[in-house]
């Protein structure tokens, strides 16, 4: 008991969940990152803890949101009583998590990049090896799965810009597309090390027929929209890419467990996947301790496999969520525009053309938009 050895590909909040609940339930943990932790983090960095199972998070946190703006023609304020949704710093969270870890008694190795070499390596010294390294993930390079990622992702393209962001204080904004074709963010973090005001502002397509030459058409509806919007000021950085919207049929390869943006945990409504990442990061850890008997009564998820486990922990909101997606994908933008007004409680906006048409979809959806809020305010799926 207790030599176990479990090998971890990727620092990102995955891999680093899942390092620091394996190394405290006694495994022994190799964690491999091929940058410094925290290092080229392409992200938001809006925390939605969507399921309510994790705590708030211990380190950089810049603020609680207490309301979002949400924008299709007219712009809309959502209380966020009940949704536990933080801005958060992630290369600081991230570097807490690597700490963590440490603590708990994982070696981290970073700057080390796992290639498709070391990668057999690992399969073969390792009891078991966890696959946290996003999308495309090492598995799939190996197993040729690769496309799968491109074909079920919302595909996305951000600054992280300094500028004068007073206008939001501490709201998120969202501008949304008709169609479930995606939409823009406006995330404040407030001042950074330099004391410079900073925001994460970017765009992410849903639809693949919208994202198709991407490339290009992101960056300039990036742009557009900024104009659009008066956002000015510096861009400091400007990244993109890929979030696999899409959880992975099969999530075991005979000793690899994928996880996070490996397995296709980030949620298709809005694309975040931190908690969802985190989560699972986290089942696995507890999956593998399961499978070596590490767990207090040795029972944990005894005879089901991983990508079942997984079904469990993520099918329920899966569920709702795609269903809210279906609704989203029949609505124009006056519907969308009177679903957004009545979700906010905020009728004086609703035109009677819009609201028609979306009362009838409404109706259909009532279930779906009952559960999707309840489980967002409770966490309960
Ligand atoms: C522009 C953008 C904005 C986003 N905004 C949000 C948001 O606001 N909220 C939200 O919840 N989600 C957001 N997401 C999604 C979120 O970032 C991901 O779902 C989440 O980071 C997934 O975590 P992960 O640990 O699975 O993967 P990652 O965070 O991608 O971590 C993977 C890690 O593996 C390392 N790695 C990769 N290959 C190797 C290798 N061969 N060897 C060693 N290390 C390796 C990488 O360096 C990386 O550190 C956004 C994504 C994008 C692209």
């Amino acid at each position: 008991m207790g030599e176990a050895r479990i090998g971890i590909v990727g620092g990102g909040p995955a891999g680093l969940a899942a390092a620091i609940e394996a190394a405290e339930l006694g495994l022994r943990v190799d964690l491999f990152e091929r940058n410094r932790v925290g290092d080229h983090v392409r992200c938001g960095e809006g925390f939605v803890d969507t399921m309510h199972r994790l705590e708030q998070p211990g380190a950089g946190v810049r603020f609680r949101v207490e309301e979002v703006l949400v924008q299709v023609e007219q712009e809309y304020r959502i209380r966020c009583k009940g949704i536990r949704i933080w801005m958060i710093d992630r290369a600081e969270w991230q570097r807490s998590l690597a700490e963590q870890a440490r603590s708990a008694g994982a070696c981290l190795y970073e700057n080390t990049r796992i290639d498709s070499r070391l990668w057999q390596d690992l399969q073969r010294d390792y009891n078991w090896v966890i696959d946290a390294s996003g999308a495309p993930s090492r598995t799939s390079l190996q197993h040729g799965f690769r496309d799968y990622y491109r074909k079920y992702s919302a595909y996305t393209a951000q600054y992280v810009m300094e500028g004068d962001f007073s206008r939001l204080g501490e709201r998120l904004k969202f501008v949304l597309f008709p169609h479930y074709e995606g939409y823009y963010w406006i995330f404040p973090k407030g001042l950074d090390a330099q004391g410079r005001s900073i925001a994460n502002v970017g765009i992410g397509l849903f639809r693949r027929d919208c994202a198709n030459s991407w490339g290009n058409r992101l960056w300039m509806d990036l742009d557009r929209l900024n104009n659009r919007e008066g956002i000015e000021g510096r861009v400091l950085r400007r990244h993109g890419g890929i979030v696999p919207i899409r959880l992975l049929e099969q999530l075991e390869y005979g000793n690899v467990l994928l996880v996070g943006d490996a397995a296709g945990c980030a949620s298709p409504l809005h694309g975040g996947g931190i908690d969802t990442s985190f989560s699972v990061g986290r089942l696995a850890a507890r999956w593998i301790a399961g499978r070596e008997g590490r767990l207090p009564d040795g029972q944990f998820n005894a005879g089901k496999s991983f990508s079942a486990a997984v079904g469990d922990l993520l099918w329920p909101k899966l569920r709702v969520e795609e269903k809210i997606c279906d609704l989203w994908s029949k609505l124009d933008r006056p519907a969308l525009d009177a679903v957004a007004s009545l979700a906010t409680k905020d009728c004086r906006q609703v035109r009677p053309w819009g609201a028609l048409p979306c009362c009838w979809l409404l109706l259909r959806h009532t279930a779906a938009g009952y559960h999707f809020w309840r489980g967002l305010t409770r966490g309960r799926w």
